[in-house]
């Protein structure tokens, strides 16, 4: 696999930038700036490219994202093995089948919507059968959300925790998705740079996905307090050490 390139990354930066000024409504409109990503929530519809709208009627939220990101974090971590399942706690159902090499299933977040508390023993079942009959899981969660589950569902699992700033496993956000992974002689968090372009401003760290234009996601800031290029490894990361003098 081919290492980490910063003039490569800068550029593919730059092309993404100047796709969205002249393809996307919502940048059209606003221009390129750092944006918390709360305020791009409603904006579906404009933040994709004018030649392939988004069409609820046919198509699911575009927040869902991939199983892409979720594989390469737990890549990253070392952890995914063949046949392995994975198990996501996720606010609602998706449809994917497999991470990579390994069986997926959703498990449903403890205050998740199920239409009743008495369908969720029902909704536990099949990533439950899906870890029993493997002899075990990987079970991607916040550490509240684990604490909780992991009686509930019954069966042996490896936690694998996710945050949005330092204390899991993987570095998270809820709409950007998996980010990075802590490694621990790092003391730092490595951005998925292939996925992500990272560049500091003064709102903190402002990122925009280089593997999707649907939605198009330019100069996003979603809570990275600063970035720096690990010394060990050369690559964009994010220190620990960071998110405790926000
Ligand atoms: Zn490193």
């Amino acid at each position: 696999m081919i290492g980490f390139r910063p003039r490569a990354w800068e550029t593919a930066y730059r092309r993404r930038r100047r796709r969205a000024l002249t393809e996307v409504p919502y940048y059209r409109e606003h221009g390129v700036r750092p944006t918390p990503i709360a305020e791009l929530l409603p904006e579906l519809y404009r933040l994709c490219p004018l030649a392939r709208p988004w069409r609820p009627e046919r198509e699911p939220s575009l927040w869902i994202g991939d199983p892409g990101p979720l594989r390469d974090a737990l890549v990253s971590a070392g952890l995914l093995r063949r046949g392995l399942p994975v198990l996501e706690v996720r606010e609602a159902l998706v449809d994917w089948r497999r991470v990579g090499p390994a069986p997926y299933a959703t498990v449903l977040a403890p205050d998740a919507d199920t239409g009743g508390p008495a369908r969720r023993p029902g909704l536990l079942q099949a990533p439950a059968e899906l870890a029993s009959a493997a002899g075990g899981a990987l079970l991607v969660g916040g550490a509240a959300e684990l604490d909780r589950l992991e009686p509930e569902l019954g069966v042996p699992v490896t936690r694998v925790t996710r945050s949005g700033g330092a204390g899991g496993l993987l570095l998270y956000d809820r709409w950007l998705g998996y980010l990075g992974t802590w490694r621990e002689e790092c003391a730092a968090y490595h951005l998925n740079w292939r996925r992500f372009h990272a560049r500091r401003t003064p709102g903190g760290v402002s990122l925009t996905a280089l593997d999707r234009r649907r939605p198009t996601l330019v100069d996003v800031l979603a809570g990275l307090p600063t970035m720096v290029v690990c010394a060990a490894h050369g690559r964009p990361a994010v220190p620990g050490q960071a998110f405790s003098v926000q």
